[in-house]
C-alpha cells in the first residue's frame, strides 16, 4: 500500500526528499522505501516563499501506514490517483486495417491539426495535412523579418506556419490531469522531445524555443508514419457535392478526399468565410478583448514574494475583476488577466497588413526583464455590428485597424501608461517596452470601445490592490489584445462533423472548441478518434482496452 504525501519542502534536483518525508510521517528515514515525485510548485503564501512537492511514498513492510494516514497532508494512494498520474501510452493500432479508399484531409498544422494527424497515423490512416505557412525553420526567418523590419508575410508569420499559433507562444500547458486522452497528448509531447517533467508539473511551461525543437521531430515522425505533409499549401475553398464536403480547392487545383478536418485557428478569417459559403453553420460567440500590461519582472516578484526572488522562478499572477452590480450607471464589465508571461515579451502577432494585434510569449528560461499579461474584458455578441456569424470578426478587425492608425503605421503598437489611463490623460512618453516594432504613446480610448476601457480601469484599480505597483508608474498597456479566441463557433454533432455540411469537421480554436495548445490538441485528437471509430471500429480504443 502506498501513500500520497503533499507539500513537502523540495530538496532540489539532486537532493534527497526522504528525510523530510520521514519526518512528516514520523518514521525512520530507512523506512521510506520508494519515493516518486508527482508535482513541484512554489508556495507563494509563505514568507519567504519556497519550493514544495507532492510524493507517492511506499513505506517498508511493518511500518504503521494506518498511523501515517491520520497525519495532515498524508493519505492513502488510491486507484484514482494512479489513473490521474499515469501518462497513458496506448498501444499503437495495427496499420493495415484502415480502409484504402478513405483519405482524410487535415487543414492546418497547429496543435489541433498535428495531433489529429498523429492519432490518424497511429491508426494507419493515409492522411494528408495541408499547411499554408512554412516549416518552422523558414517560418522563424519570416517572423524575424517582421519583428525586426516590419516586413509581414501574410502566409507565414506568428500565427501561420508549422506549429500554428502555438509555435511562438509562451507554451504554458497548465492542466492538472494527466490521465486518459490528456495523458495521451502529454505522453506524445514527451515522445517528440518535450521535457518529461511536463508529465508531473501542474504548471508546465514549454517556452517558444522548446516548442520549435519539438516540431521537426513530430514532422519526421508523421512522415515516417504515412502522413503526407504539404507546407506552403493553403486551402482556399471547399468542394461540395450532393450536400457533402468532398475536398478542398487549392491555388493549383482541386484536392479530393475526406473527411476534411478544418483546424485553421483563430486568425484564418478567409477560411471562416469559405466554410460559411460552403454551408457549415456557425453562431456568434462571446470573447474577451483588452490590452497587454507590461511591468518589470522585478516589480511582480516583489509584489508576489515580498522580496527579491532568489532561486525561485519568476513570479506569475492570475487576477480577476468582478465589479459588483450597483444602482445608477452600469457596473464595469468583468475582466481578468490572461496568458501571463513571466520573464516574457509582448509580441506583434498579426497576419493581416495594416492591422496591429499583440500577444505575449516567453522562452523556456523565462529570463526577459519584463513580465506581461493580457488584461481582457468581456465582449458580448450584442456588441457586434450585425447578427451574422462573422459580426464578431468585424468587431475585432475594426479595433485592430484603429490600433494600426493610432500606432502611426509600421505596425507600431499604441500604448499608454496605466497611470495615465486611470487619470484620463493621453501618455506622451513611455518607459522601455519589449514590443519589437516600437510603441507609440497615446490615449487607448482612441482604440478600444468605451465599455472595454471602463472594464479595464476598474480591473487595473482592483489588481493594484492585490499586487501593489500594478497600476504604478512602471506599468504600461500595449494594445490591442483582440485574438484571445474565435468570436464564432461552428455547430457540430456528436461525431464532431458540421451539423449542416457532412464531411467537414470544424476543429480546434478556430472552430470555437479550444482556447489553448492542450485543448486544441485534445480536440484534434477527438476528431481523429471519431474517424477511427467510424472507419476502423475494430481498432483498439486506447482508453477502453
Ligand atoms: C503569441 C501567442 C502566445 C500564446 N501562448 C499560449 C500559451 O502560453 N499557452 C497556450 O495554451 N496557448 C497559447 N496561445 C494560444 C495557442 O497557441 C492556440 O490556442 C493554439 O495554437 C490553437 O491551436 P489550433 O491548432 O486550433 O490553431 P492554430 O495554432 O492557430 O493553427 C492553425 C494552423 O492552420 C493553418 N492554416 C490556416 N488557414 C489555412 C489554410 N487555408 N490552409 C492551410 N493551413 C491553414 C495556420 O497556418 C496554422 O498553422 C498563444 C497564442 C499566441 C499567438
Amino acid at each position: 500500500m502506498a501513500l500520497l504525501v503533499t507539500n513537502i519542502p523540495w530538496p532540489g534536483d539532486d537532493g534527497d526528499p526522504r528525510p523530510a518525508l520521514a519526518a512528516r510521517l514520523g518514521v525512520p528515514t530507512a523506512a521510506v522505501a520508494e519515493v516518486t515525485l508527482l508535482r513541484r510548485s512554489v508556495d507563494g503564501r509563505r514568507r519567504p516563499p519556497r519550493w514544495q512537492a507532492n510524493y507517492r511514498v511506499q513505506l517498508s513492510e511493518g511500518e504503521d501506514e494506518a498511523l501515517a494516514r491520520r497525519l495532515h497532508g498524508v493519505r492513502r494512494w488510491t486507484d484514482r490517483d494512479q489513473d490521474r498520474h499515469r501518462a497513458a501510452d496506448p498501444p499503437r493500432a495495427p496499420r493495415q486495417r484502415w480502409p484504402r479508399d478513405v483519405r482524410p484531409l487535415i487543414i492546418g498544422a497547429g496543435p489541433a491539426g498535428l495531433f489529429a494527424a498523429l492519432r490518424l497515423s497511429e491508426a494507419g490512416a493515409p492522411a494528408i495535412l495541408l499547411e499554408r505557412g512554412a516549416e518552422v525553420d523558414a517560418r522563424l526567418q519570416d517572423v524575424r523579418a517582421f519583428w525586426r523590419r516590419g516586413v509581414l508575410d501574410p502566409e507565414s508569420n506568428v500565427v501561420f506556419g508549422e506549429g500554428g499559433a502555438g509555435a511562438f507562444s509562451d507554451g504554458k500547458i497548465y492542466t492538472r490531469r494527466r490521465d486518459g486522452e490528456l495523458g495521451w497528448v502529454f505522453r506524445r509531447l514527451v515522445d517528440m522531445g518535450a521535457d518529461p517533467e511536463i508529465l508531473e508539473e501542474g504548471w508546465a511551461h514549454l517556452g517558444t524555443d522548446r516548442i520549435q525543437r519539438i516540431l521537426p521531430t513530430l514532422r519526421a515522425h508523421l512522415r515516417a508514419n504515412g502522413v503526407d505533409l504539404r507546407f506552403n499549401t493553403a486551402a482556399r475553398g471547399f468542394l461540395v457535392e450532393g450536400g457533402r464536403c468532398v475536398g478542398v480547392r487549392l491555388d493549383e487545383g482541386e484536392l479530393r478526399g475526406g473527411p476534411v478536418i478544418v483546424a485553421t485557428g483563430h486568425s484564418a478569417r478567409d477560411v471562416w468565410a469559405a466554410m460559411l459559403d460552403a454551408g457549415a453553420a456557425a453562431e456568434r460567440r462571446p470573447i474577451h478583448i483588452g490590452a497587454r500590461v507590461e511591468h518589470p519582472q522585478r516589480l511582480i516578484d516583489e509584489a508576489r514574494y515580498g522580496s527579491p526572488r532568489g532561486d525561485l522562478p519568476p513570479a506569475s499572477y492570475r487576477l480577476t475583476s468582478n465589479p459588483p452590480a450597483r444602482r445608477g450607471p452600469p457596473a464595469a464589465r468583468r475582466a481578468h488577466t490572461f496568458c501571463m508571461c513571466p520573464g516574457g515579451t509582448v509580441v506583434a502577432a498579426t497576419n493581416h497588413p495594416e492591422r496591429v494585434v499583440v500577444n505575449g510569449m516567453s522562452y523556456s528560461k523565462r529570463q526577459a526583464w519584463w513580465a506581461n499579461s493580457a488584461v481582457i474584458v468581456e465582449v458580448h455578441p450584442d456588441d457586434y455590428p450585425g447578427e451574422d456569424p462573422l459580426a464578431g470578426v468585424r468587431y475585432q478587425d475594426a479595433i485592430e485597424a484603429r490600433a494600426f492608425a493610432a500606432g502611426g503605421g509600421g505596425f507600431k503598437a499604441p500604448a499608454q501608461r496605466v497611470e495615465d489611463l486611470l487619470a484620463g490623460r493621453a501618455s506622451t512618453e513611455l518607459p522601455r517596452v519589449s514590443y519589437p516594432l516600437g510603441a507609440t504613446p497615446c490615449d487607448l480610448r482612441a482604440v478600444l470601445p468605451e465599455p472595454l476601457i471602463i472594464g479595464m480601469i476598474a480591473a487595473l484599480r482592483h489588481f493594484d490592490r492585490r499586487l501593489p505597483g500594478f497600476a504604478g508608474p512602471e506599468g504600461v498597456l500595449i494594445a490591442p489584445e483582440t485574438r484571445t479566441t474565435a468570436p464564432l463557433r461552428f455547430l457540430r454533432g456528436p461525431d464532431l462533423a458540421s451539423t449542416t455540411l457532412p464531411g467537414l469537421m470544424p476543429v480546434g480554436e478556430g472552430a470555437g472548441y479550444a482556447g489553448g495548445i492542450v485543448s486544441a490538441a485534445l480536440d484534434g485528437y477527438r476528431a481523429a478518434n471519431a474517424l477511427v471509430e467510424r472507419f476502423a471500429p475494430r481498432l483498439h480504443d486506447p482508453y477502453d482496452p
